[in-house]
């Protein structure tokens, strides 16, 4: 179908009737404490911040700012909690609060979802189809290593860490808590966690689900706040191991400050993704692939496919169908079932994500949109590419962490492979073709850890996910992850 007959059926009228998912369901609090101690406290200073639904601008509640202060009294809580009752409890037992976990996640996911959602706009199919099932999934997996341990470091003796602390991003809330909490907790470690600011209330809710768990009190503490209390986990003396996601820069940030600490850390950091197309390669199948590797999540995705590689001799059929395909795709209400693209995270997030569609057509590269009607209300970005863009370009070479494509063209594989190489990032990338010897050839040589063939964006507990270069450093997932959260001895 070409562009035009795409268009002239969505100005016919053809669309799908809307399919909202309802709210009924779901209760959120007007205000939510600190999860310390097992028990949701106010916090220290007595402050306040709100965070808004990012499709309407609306206030969905307000949470606690955690100060110093509050800090001290969550890890003095996850040091007790992992003295008493945790570290000396059987780990067959440690397995079964996970499991209970995971259970009542399965049990409430379409409020997870909802909420998850409503609060950081991402689209109802995706937190319902992806982050949550992949988050109970999560804890279903590491709960089965509880009591294996021994089995997956054989012949060494793992000993937990003590008191992790962990910070997380926002545009996989409730997965990224996931990631974070089951494998220190299967390994025998308390935690100290913090979800971002404009992404807290499934968060909220998980400190509801431990407290539902029974878990020991002080297991897990949840502090909500701003990047500064981020940093006072990050810096407490008390604190063994630091888990952080989240951008480059405060990646750096970060390990510069535990230099010359004992502090064990995983960083899990930006990326720039290649995903490279031969001309051998379903090119339909290709095509999805690319749009659900830059579109999902309205490419708040760290891993997303940012950089499209496209062999000369087919380069114009693909910017051709991925053209009409960003025609149909539906920017909008993240609770419609229909919505392809939801919104954007935060205002702050639209205004980085528009000053690099700026940049791109300054840098003389050129710029199309899919056509589709926005909302009025709240922070949107249409699926847009570049053509036309050269390696030094700025929107080639920088994250965007939005709805953006680059697009380039190579003729021989080597050309494709320096090109994708040629980036500060390495976490993920993506090979298209007919032919397994180029698929081995080619995953062996980019520099990234995750490298899919013939599929984009596919996660699963038990495969281990982490960067190369300023993608950041460690692993986790799968067995690598547990690697992460104890000490071998020998
Ligand atoms: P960010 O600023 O690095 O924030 C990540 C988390 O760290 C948030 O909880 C944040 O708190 C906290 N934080 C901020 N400054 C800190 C500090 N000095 N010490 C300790 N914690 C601190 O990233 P973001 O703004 O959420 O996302 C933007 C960028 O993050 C993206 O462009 C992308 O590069 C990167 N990102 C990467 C991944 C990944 O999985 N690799 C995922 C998401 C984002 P606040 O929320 O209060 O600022
Ligand atoms: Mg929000």
């Amino acid at each position: 179908m070409s562009t035009e007959s795409t268009k002239l059926a969505f100005n016919d009228g053809w669309q799908y009737a809307p399919a909202p998912e309802s709210t009924d369901h779901i209760s959120i609090d007007e205000q939510y404490g600190l999860f310390i101690g097992g028990e949701f406290v106010a916090p220290e200073s007595g402050r306040y911040f709100e965070t808004v639904n990012p499709a309407t601008e609306q206030t969905l509640s307000s949470v606690s700012l955690a100060s110093a202060a509050d800090v001290d009294l969550a890890v003095k809580a996850a040091r007790k909690a992992y003295n008493g009752a945790w570290s000396k409890m059987a780990a067959a037992d440690r397995g079964k609060y996970l499991f209970r976990i995971a259970r009542i996640l399965q049990e409430r996911a379409r409020e997870f979802a909802t909420i998850e959602s409503l609060d950081g706009g991402k689209p109802i199919r995706e937190s319902r189809d992806i982050d949550i099932p992949l988050a109970a999934a999560h804890f279903f997996y590491y709960a089965g290593w509880a009591d294996k341990l021994e089995y997956a470091f054989p012949g060494r003796r793992p000993v937990p860490l003590g008191v992790a602390g962990q910070v997380i991003p926002w545009n996989f809330p409730l997965l990224m808590a996931a990631w974070k909490i089951a494998p220190a907790l299967a390994c025998g470690n308390t935690v100290v966690l913090k979800p971002a600011e404009t992404t807290p209330l499934t968060a909220m809710k998980l400190a509801e689900v431990i407290r539902d768990a029974e878990l020991p009190p002080g297991v897990v503490n949840i502090l909500t706040g701003a990047g500064e209390t981020g940093a006072e986990i990050v810096n407490h003396p008390d604190v063994n191991k630091v888990a952080f996601t989240g951008s480059t820069e405060v990646g750096k940030i970060i390990q510069r400050s535990l230099a010359g600490t004992d502090k064990k850390y995983t960083l899990e950091l930006g990326g720039k993704a290649a995903n490279i197309i031969f001309a051998d390669a379903a090119i339909d199948e290709a095509v999805e692939g690319i749009v659900n590797g830059i579109f999902f999540n309205q490419g708040h995705v760290c891993c997303a496919g940012s950089r499209l590689f496209v062999q000369e001799s087919v380069a114009e059929e693909v910017v051709r169908k991925l053209k009409d395909r960003m025609e149909t795709l539906i920017v909008g209400d993240p609770l419609d079932k229909n919505t392809d693209i939801g919104a954007i995270n935060s205002a702050s997030q639209l205004e980085t994500i528009q000053s690099y569609l700026k940049v791109g057509q300054d840098e003389g590269a050129e710029m199309y949109q899919g056509s589709g009607s926005l909302p009025e209300q709240g922070y949107w970005c249409r699926p847009t590419l570049f053509t036309g863009v050269s390696q030094s370009n700025r929107i080639v070479q920088e994250e965007i962490f939005g709805p953006v494509l680059a697009i380039q063209t190579f003729r021989t594989l080597e050309e494709g492979l320096t090109k994708a190489n040629n980036t500060p990032y390495g976490l993920s990338g993506g090979v298209w073709t007919d032919k397994g010897a180029k698929i081995f050839k080619m995953t062996q040589q980019i520099r990234a850890g995750v490298i899919w063939a013939n599929t984009f964006n596919k996660f699963d507990p038990t495969s281990p996910f982490g960067g190369y270069k300023e993608s950041g450093v460690g692993r986790e997932g799968g067995l690598h992850g547990l690697g992460a959260y104890l000490k071998l001895e020998t």
